[in-house]
């Protein structure tokens, strides 16, 4: 789940450091970046983030017009400055970086070590390096050398090749995992990203799988694994890429977050055709499966009960990365709608390829325009919400709960799901709500575990709130659905113990207000996110009245606010949180 920056510009050390910033998002266990110059490869390495390498090397004025770089989510092997990326060959003339998994790793690394290749590291990836070492020891010609050993691999990988003795040549490689090239004036690069190169080109070419990308001082062609030329369409990129700073934010998941009112509106701007595609299409199916991972599945879950509830229409939802086990029903009559923020989470890939197998229609609900998901979907809608930075999702959710609100009321042949800027004033009035959420922060940021209850169509939300302090603050937390409670978790309740209770009024208040006085009378702290005062709740949470369909929207923000307030307060960065990427494209 790497990031990877590559390119040819001169000088190249700055414009990577730049990049390599910029898809830290994807990763940031350690980092590493390498140079040629003067016939040889220069490189620094280190475990930690990028800023650390920079005050520990001179890193940005290395020499050299040609380089790569890396900032690892380690797979195979610790994280310590060996298995940091680039990896060399045993003669250091051929440098990698990969994002993925290289399977048959094992095999190849024994059969190189009897061959004589000494490793220096635990990695999948140094296998890569030395098998191109082996291959150029026949074969002269870069290109050829690199498809000879990419034709020994097998696994998941972008990667990116650069040869001491081919000053002039980067090589790019795609096997389920993104890499995209970027055509500069005279500067050309390949990143697992756009965000990387953005503020340098916004030209880009998105490389399939089994392409391999060559690019010199003179271009870029494209080639397929039996090395004939192939033509790739060149994409320019939109939306606002190049404005990726924090602003006034202290954090991007504040900024994110932050951004909502804005985002739900953009988020609301669909193209009225495309939207009854995708309804007529769930009108006409014989069963409608929805597939996501994390909180897109949360925002999956949310569209799956308006489509039961409302429109009658048989759907269900899996978790992409339980396709293989709970989806045996999809056939040709199946429609499939995947949602993820990137496009290129590696499960939601793997149960498209394998529903598009079995016959079904896949719609897809991304963020990220060029990404794999929306390439290989046969009807697209966006999310426009812009780059999302911090690995928790914040905005993305919400956008995901707009778009998925329009789907549902276009199925049910309804226009519009409400009034942008309602919901836009909305969101900023439930952003107020800050203060207390700094508070209830701080007195309960000691506390081992918290709980959410919600019930019915606010259950999903429940589930979201519980994900986002577990991945922000490292608390452990459960969202459940409070008819659950007295089956199990209840007896885990005791004297202090957090527990936020979603409670919109209407349908199903009572209800939870009966389940939140049950949890009160054994000792919760009960913090209320509702539209409404209660006296069981300890602490309220205002959130705006507004229609059932967009109450998840107000309901999430206060809990994406706490997690961050959390984390916070507990000194963890809520950017980048521990063990964790945002992008995640291995399975
Ligand atoms: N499998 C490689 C490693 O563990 C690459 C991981 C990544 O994509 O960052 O180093």
């Amino acid at each position: 789940m790497c990031g990877i920056i590559a390119g040819i510009s001169n000088p190249i050390a700055p414009i990577l450091l730049e990049g390599l910033k910029r898809v830290e998002y994807r990763g940031y266990d350690s980092v590493g970046i390498a140079t040629v110059s003067d016939g040889k490869i220069l490189m620094k390495k280190d475990v930690g983030r990028i800023e650390a390498l920079e005050a520990k090397y001179a890193v940005s004025t290395m020499p050299g017009s040609v380089g790569i770089a890396h900032t690892r989510w380690a797979t195979h092997g610790g994280v310590t400055t060996a298995n940091a990326h680039p990896h060399l060959s045993c003669d250091e003339s051929i440098a990698v970086v990969h994002n993925g998994i290289i399977e048959n790793y094992l095999e190849l690394r024994s059969t190189l070590a009897k061959r004589g290749h000494v490793f220096r590291s635990e990695t999948d990836t140094e296998v890569i390096a030395h098998l191109i070492e082996q291959a150029s020891k026949r074969e002269r010609d870069p290109l050829q050398a690199t498809l000879k050993a990419l034709k020994r691999v097998k696994g998941q990988y972008a990667v990116v090749v650069m040869f001491a003795h081919h000053p002039d040549l980067l090589i790019g490689a795609r096997n389920d995992a993104p890499l995209v090239v970027g055509l500069g004036k005279r500067e050309f690069f390949l990143a697992s990203d756009v965000l990387a190169f953005i503020s340098r080109t916004d030209r880009a070419v998105f490389l399939e799988n089994m392409d391999v990308a060559c690019i010199s001082p003179r271009g870029l062609k494209v080639y397929n694994m039996q090395g004939k030329e192939v033509k790739r369409k060149v994409t320019q990129l939109a939306w606002e890429l190049a404005d990726v700073s924090k602003q006034d934010f202290a954090h991007y998941t504040l900024k994110e977050i932050h951004e909502q009112p804005e985002t739900v509106q953009r988020a609301m701007l669909q193209d009225p055709r495309k939207l009854e595609a995708f309804a007529s299409a769930i009108r006409n199916a014989g069963t409608v499966l929805l597939t996501a991972s994390g909180s897109s599945f949360h925002a999956a879950l949310l569209l799956k009960g308006r489509l039961n509830r409302e429109a009658k229409v048989r759907c269900d939802a899996v978790l992409a990365g339980e396709f293989d086990h709970q989806a045996h029903f999809v056939d040709k009559d199946t429609v499939m709608i995947a949602f993820s923020q990137s496009g290129e989470t590696a499960d939601v890939l793997e149960a498209v390829k394998r529903g598009r197998e079995a016959g079904a229609r896949i719609l897809a609900v991304v963020n990220a325009v060029g990404s794999t998901l929306a390439r290989e979907s046969d009807s697209v809608l966006l999310l426009n919400c812009g780059p999302e930075v911090g690995v928790a999702a914040t905005k993305s959710f919400t956008a995901q709960v707009m778009v998925g609100n329009m789907i549902a009321d276009a199925v049910l042949g309804r226009r519009t799901v409400g009034d942008p800027k309602k919901l836009a004033g909305q969101v900023e009035e439930t952003l107020e709500s800050e203060a207390t959420i700094k508070d209830v922060a701080l007195r309960f940021r000691d506390r081992p575990d918290f709980y959410f209850i919600a019930r019915g169509p606010h259950y999903p939300v429940a589930q979201e709130g519980a994900l986002k302090l577990k991945e922000l603050s490292y608390i452990h937390a459960e969202g459940i659905p409070a008819s659950e409670l007295k089956h199990g978790t209840l007896a885990l309740i005791e004297k202090g113990t957090p527990v936020v209770v979603i409670a919109r009024s209407g349908d199903g208040f009572d209800a939870i207000i009966s389940n939140a006085t049950e949890l009160k009378a054994r000792g919760a702290e009960i913090i209320g996110v509702s539209d409404v005062e209660h006296p069981v709740f300890s602490y309220r949470v205002p959130i705006p009245s507004c229609n059932e369909s967009v109450s998840p929207v107000l309901e999430v923000i206060p809990l994406q606010l706490l997690a961050y307030h959390m984390a916070v307060s507990r000194s963890n960065d809520p950017d980048y949180p521990r063990n964790l990427a945002k992008s995640v494209t291995v399975r």
